[in-house]
């Protein structure tokens, strides 16, 4: 038995806080207490790890060919075999260094999983193709890749073609942050034919040099931690996650908690659908032994025990419907003045639509000059067109309110916000706008219902 005045280790604070959950006040929760785990359990040396990349641009533009060719490039495999994907992410070998790829489809799935806390990816290389320039596609993956401040590699691709114009797309990028270095900017740009596999080599080098300007590390030694890529129902094998080994090693036989699940790891597959006993850090592995299906995005913890992590699961699982039944703790132009209040709230993120640029323009302008000192309004991706899933999962993921003119969503967007908690509001004229959120600042928004 512990007394008040005795000290006990992580671990076994951990399991009384996960198993007396709410009966301790100022103890540790046990998601407080698995980050002490991770934190104070160093098992070694913090050692380089490969890059995580995801591949964004419009369609079309050739972010799989692009992949298909640097598959190729893969020096275990070679030239005539490439890699059957048996996953949604995999590690290549190049003559520059390893890579890992997650090859979720588009930036929606992207933003999906930031909405669920989990950053995997480090570089994003955003494909443009030179015969067509910068479209819309391009300018949300690049407002993604910015609001999750992940560094982005430009592929200029299609140079091949006789109408490719690549000063065209340096001057469109430019006006979007992304000035290339040899203009000055600080944006590495790559030239590529993915057709004619041009410049695939010297993408990947672009990829190490960026990486290494990341200092990527991860220390092999201690139990795994990582996030879920994707997961399913498999008919043979039950419920199997593509786990990305974020930080130690995981391996056959470790006990696991993944979101409101928990587990043993009975088997691991590689990309190639091999089986294997033990992956590090910025490798993908489908795992099998999951107690349910989890989420994309889902943190997955090695825990000591089969008790602890049942125990963590369960409270995960009851935490979980609490919330959903709770108060939502997102942004809303409602709430702003309470939540500036608390100290919750420095930032009013805005993601806006019309369907003019003009509007755009002009209300971006105003509600920048809206800030004062306690907070700032910063729009973080405008566009025109009506409001799309996209656009309420960046908003769900920043933490951002919507603000569309005349546009209005669809009901599939109105649900996606509903279960989101995205505030999401349409005027037809800007000072109405304007004047909703300067009133939300001090407190004097009328609630709507
Ligand atoms: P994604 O939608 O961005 O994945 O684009 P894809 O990789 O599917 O490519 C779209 C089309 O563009 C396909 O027909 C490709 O063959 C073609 N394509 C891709 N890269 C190149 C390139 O470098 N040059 C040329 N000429 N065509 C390309």
């Amino acid at each position: 038995m512990a007394t008040i005045n005795q000290s006990v280790d992580v671990e076994t604070a951990i399991i009384l806080a996960a198993d007396f959950g709410y009966d301790i006040e100022q103890g540790i929760t046990e998601e407080i207490g698995i980050q002490m785990l991770n934190e104070s359990e160093s098992g070694g040396e913090k050692e380089p790890r490969s890059p995580v990349v995801t591949v964004m641009g419009h369609v079309d533009h050739g972010k799989t060919s692009i992949l298909d060719a640097i598959r190729k490039t893969d020096v275990a495999e070679g030239e005539a075999g490439g890699i059957t994907q048996h996953i949604g992410a995999y590690h290549v070998r190049s003559n520059y260094g390893d890579v890992t790829f997650v090859d979720t489809p588009g930036h929606a799935a992207f933003t999906e999983m930031r909405s669920r806390g989990a950053q995997v990816t480090d570089i994003v290389i955003l494909v443009v193709a030179a015969d067509d320039g910068v479209m819309d596609q391009t300018r949300e993956a690049i407002s993604h890749s910015q609001a999750a401040g992940v560094p982005i590699i430009v592929a200029v691709n299609k140079i091949d073609k006789d109408n490719a114009d690549i000063d065209r797309v340096k001057r469109e990028l430019a006006e979007l942050d992304l000035s290339p270095e040899d203009w000055g900017g600080d944006t590495m740009y790559c030239e590529t034919s993915a057709k004619k596999n041009i410049g695939i080599d010297e993408l990947m080098e672009l990829i190490q040099l960026q990486a290494e300007m990341l200092e990527l590390k991860a220390d092999r030694k201690r139990k795994a931690r990582g996030r879920v890529v994707e997961a399913q129902l498999h008919k043979g094998r039950g419920p199997v996650a593509t786990v990305l080994v974020q930080d130690g090693t995981l391996r056959t036989g470790d006990h696991f908690v993944v979101g409101q699940f928990s587990g043993k790891v009975r088997a691991m597959l590689d990309f190639k659908g091999q089986k294997i006993e033990e992956a590090g850090p910025s490798i993908p592995v489908e795992v099998q032994g999951i107690s349910g299906v989890p989420s994309a995005g889902d943190e997955f913890i090695v825990v000591t025990d089969e008790k602890m992590a049942r125990s963590v699961s369960q409270k995960r699982a009851l935490k979980a419907r609490e919330s959903e039944l709770g108060a939502n703790t997102k942004i809303s132009l409602d709430k702003l003045f309470e939540q500036m209040q608390e100290g919750e709230v420095q930032e009013l993120r805005v993601v806006l639509r019309s369907d003019v640029q003009g509007t755009l323009e002009a209300f971006a302008k105003a509600a920048e000059e809206l800030s004062t000192d306690e907070i700032k309004v910063k729009v973080l991706h405008e566009g025109t067109g009506t409001i799309t899933e996209s656009d309420i999962l960046l908003a769900s993921a920043s933490d951002a309110v919507i603000i569309g003119f005349n546009v209005r969503p669809s009901v599939k967007v109105k649900e996606l916000a509903q279960k989101e908690s995205v505030d999401v509001r349409s005027y037809d004229v800007i000072y109405h706008a304007l004047d909703d959120i300067k009133k939300a600042m001090v407190g004097m928004l009328e609630p709507t219902f």
